[in-house]
């Protein structure tokens, strides 16, 4: 349910609202807008008697929701979320850019990549230290050494950095990771997401392979009932029947989502493919639609890569690709604010 107030509305009877709707075990979310203030009830509202609260001279209107996701529902916060990564903005209008390896290989790697992308545009690093393969012979990433390199390009170059996190006992290493990714296989990881709903810092996470738009939001809302609001979602290629490329990138889940939530939403045209010269045109595509940023895998040699080197693009691709994106931000759709 969420309560429209009426300008200026008095503060005390907003006080006495919330308190009165606590007694009902009623947790209220405040979103104040420019023009007007929302009271999001997050809760079994079955109880509540909407006529009581619509009558109250404070209230506007009031309406009952009847999406399961409320935290993230752009009804509940119909602003954009900004979220700022130690200056890296995304969201409401920012647009960002995360780039690197798939996965962190050996210090001259990780440190000469990040120096590249950040060279070329890029507002974060990114670099798999706990990889996600589908053989347990393939290589499973540098783990706890991996962490440790990363943040070794990240007090070289200054870029945050963004990396994938696979199960709750990991979290220590994460202390000075900017960004924890959740990878599409973990979307449904419902522990891992309660406790990263108790983490301080922005979670990105990616859709699942064979996941709704709507599954995708209720896994956001794990992390957000835990009261950390700053999820970040990727649409990285959803599983169908089509065969020549990797994934199929869902380009309209990006107005889709930004109608139905307020979060931000990024594209990952380098999973979604599986190919390094489709990155380029979706990316553009992701751009056009109203993406708030892009996850792109760049590696400095591809064809020796440890994982995902066929996906990967060079630092010089990127760098275009950087150049042409910038082209078309300008005219690209804006579909925030709950417009679609
Ligand atoms: C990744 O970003 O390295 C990754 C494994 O992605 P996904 O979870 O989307 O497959
Ligand atoms: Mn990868």
């Amino acid at each position: 349910m969420v309560v429209l107030l009426k300008q200026n509305p008095d503060k005390k009877q907003i006080e006495k609202l919330i308190e009165w709707l606590g007694d009902f075990g009623i947790d209220v979310h405040i979103s104040e807008g420019i023009h007007s203030t929302i009271l999001g009830l997050i809760g079994d509202t079955s109880n509540i008697d909407i006529d009581l609260i619509r009558a109250l001279e404070i209230v506007a209107d009031v309406k009952r929701i009847q999406e399961p996701y409320k935290s993230a529902n752009r009804k509940f916060h119909p602003l954009d979320t900004v979220i700022n990564i130690g200056g890296a903005k995304i969201g409401g209008g920012n647009f960002a850019i995360i780039a690197g390896p798939c996965s962190v290989e050996s210090s001259e790697q990780i440190c000469e990549i990040a120096a590249r992308v950040k060279t070329g545009g890029a507002g974060l690093l990114r670099g798999g230290a706990f990889k996600p393969r589908t053989s347990p012979y393939a290589f499973q990433g540098l783990r706890a050494e991996g962490i440790r390199l990363l943040l070794e390009a990240k007090k070289l170059t200054g870029l945050p950095i963004v990396s994938e996190i696979m199960d709750p006992s990991q979290l220590p290493l994460f202390e000075e990771v900017d960004v924890i990714q959740v990878g599409a296989r973990n979307m449904q990881n419902f522990e891992l997401l309660k406790e990263l709903g108790k983490v301080r810092k922005p979670i990105l996470l990616k859709r699942g392979l064979a996941s709704t738009i709507s599954e995708l939001l209720m896994s956001a809302e794990y992390i957000m009932a835990g009261g950390n609001e700053e999820v970040i979602l990727c649409e990285r290629g959803i599983r169908t029947f089509e065969s020549e490329t990797r994934n199929t990138l869902d380009i309209s889940a990006i107005p889709v989502l930004k109608g139905l939530t307020h979060l931000p939403v990024i594209i990952d045209p380098s999973h979604a493919t599986g190919i390094s010269k489709l990155v380029l045109p979706l990316s553009l595509a992701a751009v056009a639609a109203g993406a708030d940023g892009l996850i792109i895998e760049v590696h400095n040699d591809p064809a020796h890569a440890l994982c995902d080197g066929p996906q990967s693009i060079t630092p010089d691709a990127f760098d275009n690709l950087v150049k042409r994106v910038a082209e078309i931000l300008p005219f690209a759709h804006r579909s925030g604010s709950g417009s679609l």
